[in-house]
């Protein structure tokens, strides 16, 4: 697998682990299984959520979808072509393969494996987001992840803005068994910081764990806490809940997380690959059409007005 790798785990730093007992980590008030659908142009993407959960549930995260993996023959790479959003946060991280978009403000560019493409929306902006001209030209393996970052009310219409956090840049951690590599794209753990710059606190890792390997992290008691299985399987929380690829826990309370690989792994990296994501509920109301995310039905009516009257840019030709 692409993303970043280290040759030696065992050098990495450390997360300090919470100083209760192990027993004392989040237990999981649920288990989701994503549902597989197709999306964009006819990629196939799971969704862990939403789906069996609503998008409250989740807050302040309003969706996940896993792109992939798959290998793609030449000329079948299949991306999403022009569309909206306005209201919230697009955050791309690609682990295999290379995206590139384009916008309707003449932004764009590549989001190459271990990138992470951080799209505030906001007010508004029209892009596409297909595999690289070299991807659909030679084909080759394409896996990543998107996610929906919900912004507060009184941020939903700020400009639009990227931050690229290239894979230079994602801070690198590991464990006292030195079989972990957590990949910090934003947020905190413990005394480290990912690169990303967010609207409300929020912290996004992506896990890799040896057969067997434990991690355990600190984690607020103001965020919520979700793992997602990208593959792999995974006992997670004290009472070591068995997770396969394409589920998903949520936490309830407790003094941070625990994560294990199972000591067998039945997955393409002969490892667990796990996303690791929680943030500080925004605890505001949710309208939700297609590509848009506000507060209010009439905000909604109002974006699709304002797309309609091509406020949020036009397709450059
Ligand atoms: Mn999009």
């Amino acid at each position: 697998m692409a993303a970043v790798q280290v040759a030696d785990r065992s050098a990495l730093p450390t997360v300090k682990t919470p100083e209760t007992n192990p027993d004392a980590r989040r237990p999981v008030a649920r288990v989701l299984t994503a549902h597989a659908q197709t999306e964009g142009g006819g990629f196939l993407v799971h969704r862990p959520f939403p789906g069996m959960v609503s998008m409250h549930d989740t807050d302040p995260f309003l969706l996940l979808d896993q792109m992939g993996p798959v290998v793609y023959e030449p000329g079948q790479a299949r991306g999403a072509p022009w569309h909206p959003h306005r209201g919230f946060e697009t955050v791309t991280y690609v682990i295999d393969g290379e995206m590139v978009h384009h916008d309707s403000h003449g932004g764009g560019g590549t989001i190459a494996e271990g990138d992470t493409q951080w799209m505030t929306a906001g007010a508004g902006v029209l892009h596409d987001e297909t595999p690289s001209d070299r991807m659909m030209r030679e084909g080759g393996r394409m896996h990543g992840v998107q996610l929906w970052v919900n912004l507060p009310a009184h941020d939903k219409l700020v400009e639009p803005r990227y931050q690229l956090l290239t894979h230079d840049q994602v801070a690198l951690i590991g464990s006292p068994d030195g079989g972990a590599i957590v990949r910090l794209i934003a947020g905190d753990l413990g005394e480290h910081h990912g690169p990303g710059s967010t609207y409300t606190p929020i912290t996004y890792a992506h896990v890799s764990l040896a057969p067997g390997a434990t991690i355990e992290m600190p984690w607020p008691e103001t965020f919520n806490a979700i793992a997602y299985v990208l593959d792999g399987q995974a006992e997670v929380g004290p009472e070591r809940t068995p997770l396969d690829a394409h589920q998903a826990a949520i936490f309830g309370e407790g003094d941070g997380l625990i994560i294990r690989a199972a000591s067998t792994q039945r997955s393409d990296t002969d490892e667990l690959e796990v996303l690791v994501l929680g943030g500080e509920p925004i605890r505001e109301p949710i309208a939700h059409y297609g590509p848009f995310v506000m507060n209010t039905r009439q905000e909604l009516i109002d974006a699709v007005d304002d797309f309609n009257a091509g406020k949020m840019g036009r397709i450059p030709s």
